[in-house]
């Protein structure tokens, strides 16, 4: 099949445009069956099916259109538009992610210079803009992994890509669950598997803050993941438990409040020891954290994440304490004030948890029973409001029942004094 040219449709394209626009999945299902119809024709502004349901925020039938081969870097647009762009300025943060995940190139520019993330960021969509630049294709992870110029061997052995992808991709921060992701590939668990992984977070970090269109929010997050990749080489050098004296080190509180002061600090270290000192930011991140004490909201790990993926307010209860996972549902059963993924969750946190498991007990009973107080009071407080509401009320229909009597009197009086006097009485 020749290459389409804008506005050459067939009559069953037309539909499909039709059809997309007004979001009938099956319909479009059933016409891009049909022979006389091209996943990638073009409307006389050069747009695609997808670049449509992308703008229209269509994600079902952007998925479908994907499944039916749509090319997501088609780059035909009038004004040099592609997919992504149209995704990050419908402000769907679902479908900007499905065009990357499909190989949406990020840096690719319309016709007035400015990339998908540029163009989201001028129109408000700050949350498709920090997908966006939280996305690392595994495409350019592997370019790693093969020798470049003068190199006998890659940087990257191809076998750690998918693992190290895959701490990339965690949009959770918590560096609990970042080095249960290095314990759950041997591969990685290794000193110089770590090392070679560092090394290339590192070159990437570079890279983000050196090119044209800077991601200061990838190069910060790369410098975090290569910093808990360096931790996590350091205590392997140290310590035969493979990893799990620093999971344990990361988890456990203080004596007073149970704060993890340790991973508290190791958060900050990594954003201070940030190489590119000029950077937006991280004076920004500094500035969050700096005057907070230790202990306090918000924490390094909350400031840090909410700058690199947006999240806000995630320290709340659906979060598991151990490792910082979204839909945590395995309450502590004796506190009942912390909250878990799972046992296996709960089993890590439990050697500093149960210090404290008695008093935060006692703090929820105590709590719960002035609680329960205070709705009694205020149950008893609100009778009592009542039956006096009803008394006035009582006083109030009383009244109005007088003044009715009164006006009615009025009116009689008006009534007698507006009669005309009778001529004759002269
Ligand atoms: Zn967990
Ligand atoms: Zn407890």
């Amino acid at each position: 099949m020749s290459a389409p040219v804008k506005g050459d449709l067939s009559d069953t394209e037309k539909e499909l445009f039709v059809v997309i626009a007004a979001g009938n999945v099956q319909e479009a299902s059933r016409l891009l069956g049909s022979k006389d119809v091209r996943v990638n024709c073009l409307d006389e502004y050069g747009m695609t099916p997808l670049m449509h349901a992308a703008y229209k925020g269509k994600a079902d039938m952007c998925k479908l259109l994907l499944q039916h081969g749509a090319d997501v870097n088609c780059n035909q647009h009038e004004h040099g538009y592609t997919a992504l762009m149209f995704a990050g300025l419908s402000g769907k943060t679902d479908i900007t992610w499905m065009m990357l995940d499909a190989g949406a190139e990020t840096d690719v520019v319309n016709s007035v210079g400015r990339t998908a993330a540029q163009m989201a960021a001028f129109v408000g969509q700050h949350d498709c803009v920090t997908v966006i630049n939280n996305f690392f294709s595994r495409k350019r992870l592997d370019y790693y992994t093969k020798a470049q110029g003068l190199e006998t061997e890659p940087k990257l052995p191809p076998k750690l890509a998918g693992p190290l992808h895959k701490i990339i991709m965690s949009t959770n921060l918590n560096p609990v669950k970042m080095v249960m992701l290095v314990k759950e590939n041997p591969l990685l668990v290794d000193v110089e598997a770590l090392e070679k992984c560092r090394k290339v977070m590192e070159l990437i970090c570079e890279k983000c803050v050196k090119q044209q269109d800077m991601n200061e929010v990838l190069a910060m997050k790369m410098h975090y993941i290569s910093c808990v990749l360096q931790k996590c080489s350091s205590f392997l050098k140290d310590r035969e438990d493979k990893l799990d004296g620093l999971i344990k080190s990361l988890l456990k509180g203080r004596d007073s409040d149970g704060f993890p002061v340790f991973q508290e600090k190791f958060i900050r270290e990594c954003i201070r020891k940030f190489p590119y000192c000029d950077a937006t930011l991280l004076q920004q991140l500094v500035r969050s954290i700096a005057p907070v004490e230790m202990g306090n909201d918000p924490t390094a790990l909350s400031v840090l994440t909410q700058a690199i993926t947006g999240q806000v307010g995630f320290m709340d209860a659906e979060f598991c304490t151990t490792c910082g996972e979204k839909g945590a549902e395995k309450r502590c059963s004796i506190c009942k004030m912390v909250i878990y993924c799972n046992q296996d969750c709960q089993k890590l946190h439990w050697f500093t948890h149960k210090k404290i498991c008695k008093t935060l007990q006692e703090t929820r009973q105590k709590h719960e029973a002035e609680s329960a107080k205070r709705l009694e009071k205020q149950a008893k407080e609100a009778e009592e409001q009542k039956a006096l509401e009803e008394t006035t009320n009582t006083m109030e229909n009383l009244s109005v029942e007088k003044s009715e009597v009164a006006s009615t009197s009025d009116i009689q009086i008006e009534t007698a004094s507006s009669e005309p006097i009778p001529v004759n009485a002269e």
